[in-house]
């Protein structure tokens, strides 16, 4: 056993918000190591050249941003550009075979799916939200606020409707507030999925588990706009990375942590040889139920994933059934296929009782039309474009006693027939090939997000999130429990996304680790 030099922090993963936590550490002059088991740092957030041969760096997990705050951008100075998409969205109307569909962007096009009676509640309900949206955002860099505390002060905002607002967004199932706001099954649907992005849910569940993933969507900088990192997602971990490097922090990837003693022994593997080293500080950036088995604590339960990524180079855009957009417009924004509110709760019983919904719902996104800068030279002239989909209702539970490689294919195959459900010709045909011959088109199942990243059951939040205040009974008599980073030992806090306001790329869970090391 190689014993290393004392230090201060050791960060247990290389996520995005192991990077910021080492950053905002390092800068305030602690000694800082952080521990990743991959050959790279990024976790979630990383660009692939994920088929062989080809110059195409995808955003291979996480692809938009949104909950990232300007104020850690500002902080630690680092270089991230993120670009607003020209239209919103793009949803197809299943009932005339996608021959039809909604446009959001500068001028919706709400009478083309019968729904103009919805364009101007649909508009107000945002405007609404706001009106909560702006006032908790603040706050999530900041000291946890009670419940009580927080309707307070969404309420001095002086708004007459603050309070309706908020008990609609929070205080009961999402799906009353959608449904009071709106008439069309599409619209409602388009709605709906922010409710359940990363949740197995539907939008009535009393847990309230869809209002929370509702919020998170709607909170990012006040706005809730959901922006695409120039670059990529690796750009924003490079430059996160470059940050700790230059304050000082040491990075060690191919560091597998295999144990961690909560007296502040921290043993982990690098090149065949185990180590040791004995920290002030443990960080972890892993899951609770990861820090659970290293810790040999009882693992926790924890909320299934339910989605499957599927990642797709093409040579050219498909063609579309509806032929009054361009897939130019389609496919600026987020794509929602087979996501009207009814196949969404359709969609959710079928995968309850163990089976791949069909249609299943996806979403799509294409980073090519916003940032080509993702693609060399020559598939930019060729006019090749990446496109993202993430298929929901793909519990974890579908996993159980399966054959990976079957499971992934089968959700591709159900990723696909989704798609061509509204498309004017098979996605299969202007899929690009590698340098092999092979189709350019990769799968990533709950099963692969937990071998490969490490996420538990596959949940892309580490697990369930959580309000981002607490309940009035609950103890913030510490500086880990007042920034929402606490675990059953001292040493150690959590600085991921599994800490109370850490789920996405917004690097809240490594500020507020940072903070309450730094105040503790
Ligand atoms: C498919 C997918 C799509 C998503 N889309 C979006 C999106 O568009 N926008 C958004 O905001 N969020 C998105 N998310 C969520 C977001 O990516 C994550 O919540 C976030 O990246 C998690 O960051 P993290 O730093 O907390 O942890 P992670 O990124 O999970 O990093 C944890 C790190 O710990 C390492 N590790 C695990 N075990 C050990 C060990 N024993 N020793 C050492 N290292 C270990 C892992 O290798 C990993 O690098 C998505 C996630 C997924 C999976």
């Amino acid at each position: 056993m190689i014993t290393d030099p004392q230090t201060d922090v050791v960060i247990v993963g290389g996520g995005h918000n192991a990077l910021v936590a080492a950053s905002y550490l390092a800068r305030a002059g602690r000694r800082v190591r952080i521990l990743e088991r991959l050959d790279h740092v990024g976790g979630a957030a990383v660009s692939a050249h994920a088929f062989e041969g080809i110059d195409a760096r995808l955003s291979r997990y996480s692809y938009l941003v949104s909950l990232l705050p300007k104020r850690i951008i500002d902080d630690l100075g680092v270089r991230v550009r993120l670009a607003r998409r020209r239209y919103s969205s793009y949803t197809p109307d299943p009932a005339t075979g996608g021959r039809t569909g909604l446009l959001i962007g500068p001028e919706p096009t709400f009478a083309a799916v019968g729904a103009q009676s919805d364009a101007g509640p649909f508009a107000e309900f945002y405007r609404r939200a706001r009106i909560v949206t702006t006032r908790l955002w603040p706050t999530m860099t900041a000291p946890l606020l009670t419940r009580d505390d927080a309707i307070k002060l969404v309420l001095a905002g002086g708004d007459p409707e603050a309070e309706e607002t908020w008990q609609a967004l929070i205080d009961r199932p999402i799906g009353q507030a959608i449904r009071d706001a709106v008439d069309s099954d599409l619209v409602r649907g388009v709605m709906a999925t922010d409710a359940l992005i990363g949740t197995f849910a539907q939008v009535d569940d009393p847990s309230l588990e869809q209002n929370i993933c509702f919020l998170y969507h709607l909170l990012g900088n006040g706005t809730g706009d959901w922006d695409v990192p120039i670059g990529g997602m690796g750009a924003v971990s490079g430059a996160l990375a470059a940050a700790a490097a230059g304050f000082g922090a040491e990075i060690t990837t191919n560091a597998e942590v295999y144990a961690i003693d909560p007296d502040g022994e921290v043993c982990y593997e690098l090149d065949g040889q185990p180590h040791r080293v004995h920290t002030e500080h443990i960080l972890a950036g892993v899951t609770p139920t990861v820090l659970a088995e290293l810790v040999g604590d009882p693992r926790p339960t924890s909320a299934p994933g339910a989605q499957v990524k599927v990642n797709l180079l093409l040579r050219r855009l498909p063609r579309l059934r509806d032929e009054t957009v361009t897939p130019e417009q389609a496919f600026g924004g987020t794509f929602h296929i087979n996501e009207n509110y009814s196949q969404l709760d359709a969609a959710y019983a079928r995968a309850a009782t163990g089976s791949i919904p069909d249609p299943l719902p996806c979403e799509i996104y294409c980073h090519s039309l916003t940032d080509p800068s993702i693609l060399s030279d020559e598939l930019q002239a060729a006019g090749a474009q990446t496109i993202t989909v993430f298929g929901l209702h793909a519990p974890h539970s579908l996993a159980t006693g399966a054959d990976p490689d079957r499971l992934r294919e089968d959700l591709t195959s159900a990723v696909l027939h989704s798609l061509n459900s509204v498309l004017a010709e098979p996605i299969q045909d202007v899929l690009m090939e590698d340098a092999s011959g092979r189709l350019c088109i990769e799968a990533k199942t709950t099963q692969d997000l937990e071998q490969i990243l490490g996420m538990t059951a596959g949940h892309i939040f580490h697990g369930a999130l959580n309000w981002p205040f607490v309940e009035h009974d609950d103890l913030l008599d510490t500086p880990a429990r007042r920034w929402g980073v606490a675990t059953a030992h001292d040493r150690i806090v959590l600085c991921g996304s599994g800490s109370r306001r850490g789920g996405a790329v917004s690097g809240l869970g490594g500020h507020n680790a940072a903070m309450a090391v730094l105040e503790g």
